[in-house]
C-alpha cells in the first residue's frame, strides 16, 4: 500500500450514503445515475455519456490506449412494481430482481406514480395483525399473493388509490435504512452501490495524486444488473479487460468476510478469466492488500452478462464482502477501502 495514493474514507462514506439514499430499483435508476454523473463531473478529465439504455459511461484517458480496460458496477437495486390495485385499495406487488419476500417484510417503501408525487407506505403480510390472525402470521408463506403495500394515505378502494395517481406498473423502492456505526455500513442495496462508491473514490484518489490510469479506462455504471442484462451492452468493444466490481457473498462456508475485498474465481456462471484473476491477486499481494479468494454459489454478474452477449474480453470480479446479501446488508469500511485500493492498484498497473 506504500506507493498507492491515499483513499479518502470520508468521501467514500459520504458519497455511498447519498447514493444509498437515492432510490434506484431496476428500471427506475435515473436518479442514482444522475447522482453518479454529477459526482463524476467534478473530474474534468472524464468524458461522460449515457447509453440509450440509460447506463453511465465515463471514459478516462490513460497514459496508453493500446489495450483499453473497463470497470463496471451496477447502480440498480432490487425493488418491486405495482402488479394490481386490490379491492381494499392496497397494492399487490411484482418483484424486481431475485429476493425472498420475508427479507422486506415490515420495510418502509416509496411508490412512484408516473404523474404525481411519490407516496409512502410499507410492505406487510396481508394477514399481518397477530391479534387478529394468531398463528397464521407465523405460518403463512410469504409470496406474491400474501404480501401487499399499505399506503400511508386514506384509501379503502381501488378508485381512491387510482385518484392518488397510482397505477399498475408504478415502481416501488424499499427503504435502504442506512446507518454507519463503528465503520460498519448497514443498509439495503450495498449490492452494488458500495462498489459504485469504490470506483468513484478510486477516481478521486488518482486525480488528487495527479495520476492517470496506465491504460484508457471505461467506467461503466450499469442500470439493469439485478435482472441479468445490465452490462450486456454499452461497454466499448475496444476494451480488452473488464473488472466487474460487485459485492462478495458472505456466509457459512465462504472465505469472504465484511472486512476484506474478495476476488470471485467462480460463480453460477462458471469460472472467471484465470489469467486476469491471477494478475489481480498478484497485484493485491504486491501492494499488501489483504483479500480473499472465493466461489459464490448463487450468483451472477454483469461481467458474465457481457460475456453472454458476446463481449470478447477477459473478465474478473472483485468486491467488498457483504453480509446478508439481498437482505438487510452490511459491510465494513475496511472492505470498501481494500476494494478501492485494489482498483487503484489495477488502474496504475
Ligand atoms: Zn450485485
Amino acid at each position: 500500500m506504500d506507493n498507492l495514493p491515499p483513499i479518502d474514507k470520508d468521501y467514500l462514506l459520504d458519497f455511498l450514503t447519498k447514493l444509498l439514499n437515492t432510490p434506484s430499483p431496476t428500471g427506475l435508476a435515473h436518479r442514482a445515475i444522475a447522482l453518479a454523473e454529477g459526482t463524476l463531473a467534478a473530474f474534468p478529465f472524464l468524458k461522460l455519456s449515457r447509453t440509450r439504455k440509460g447506463a453511465l459511461l465515463a471514459t478516462w484517458p490513460g497514459r496508453q490506449s493500446d489495450a483499453p480496460r473497463a470497470l463496471t458496477a451496477h447502480i440498480d437495486t432490487l425493488g418491486a412494481m405495482v402488479k394490481e390495485i386490490k379491492s381494499n385499495g392496497r397494492l399487490k406487488m411484482a418483484p424486481i430482481g431475485g429476493f425472498a419476500w420475508n427479507t422486506v417484510e415490515g420495510e418502509g417503501c416509496t411508490v412512484f406514480p408516473s404523474h404525481k408525487e411519490p407516496i409512502r407506505g410499507s410492505i406487510l403480510l396481508t394477514e399481518a395483525s397477530g391479534h387478529v390472525y394468531g398463528k397464521e402470521v407465523n405460518e403463512t408463506k410469504r409470496d406474491n399473493e400474501n404480501m401487499e403495500v399499505r399506503l400511508d394515505v386514506i384509501t379503502s378502494s381501488p378508485e381512491e388509490t387510482r385518484l392518488l395517481g397510482i397505477a399498475v406498473g408504478d415502481f416501488i423502492a424499499f427503504d435502504p435504512r442506512v446507518e454507519v456505526n463503528h465503520n460498519f455500513v448497514r443498509s439495503r442495496h450495498l449490492d452494488d452501490k458500495a462498489c459504485v462508491a469504490c470506483i468513484v473514490t478510486a477516481v478521486k484518489a488518482l486525480a488528487e495524486a495527479g495520476l492517470q490510469p496506465t491504460q484508457t479506462t471505461y467506467l461503466f455504471i450499469s442500470n439493469y444488473e439485478e435482472v441479468g442484462h445490465g452490462a450486456a451492452s454499452g461497454i466499448p468493444p475496444e476494451a480488452v479487460e473488464l473488472v466487474t466490481v460487485d459485492m462478495a457473498a458472505v456466509g457459512e462456508g465462504q472465505t469472504s468476510d465484511e472486512f476484506h475485498p474478495s476476488i470471485c474465481v467462480k460463480d453460477s456462471g462458471g469460472p472467471y478469466h484465470h489469467e486476469l484473476s491471477q494478475r489481480l491477486r498478484q497485484l493485491a499481494d504486491e501492494q499488501h492488500i489483504s483479500h480473499k479468494v472465493d466461489i459464490y454459489p448463487y450468483y451472477g454478474s454483469d461481467g458474465e452478462a457481457y460475456w453472454r452477449a458476446g463481449g470478447d474480453v477477459a473478465v474478473a470480479l472483485i468486491g467488498p464482502g457483504v453480509d446478508a446479501s439481498h437482505n438487510y446488508e452490511r459491510t465494513h469500511l475496511e472492505a470498501l477501502v481494500g476494494t478501492t485500493q485494489w482498483l487503484v492498484a489495477y488502474l496504475l498497473s
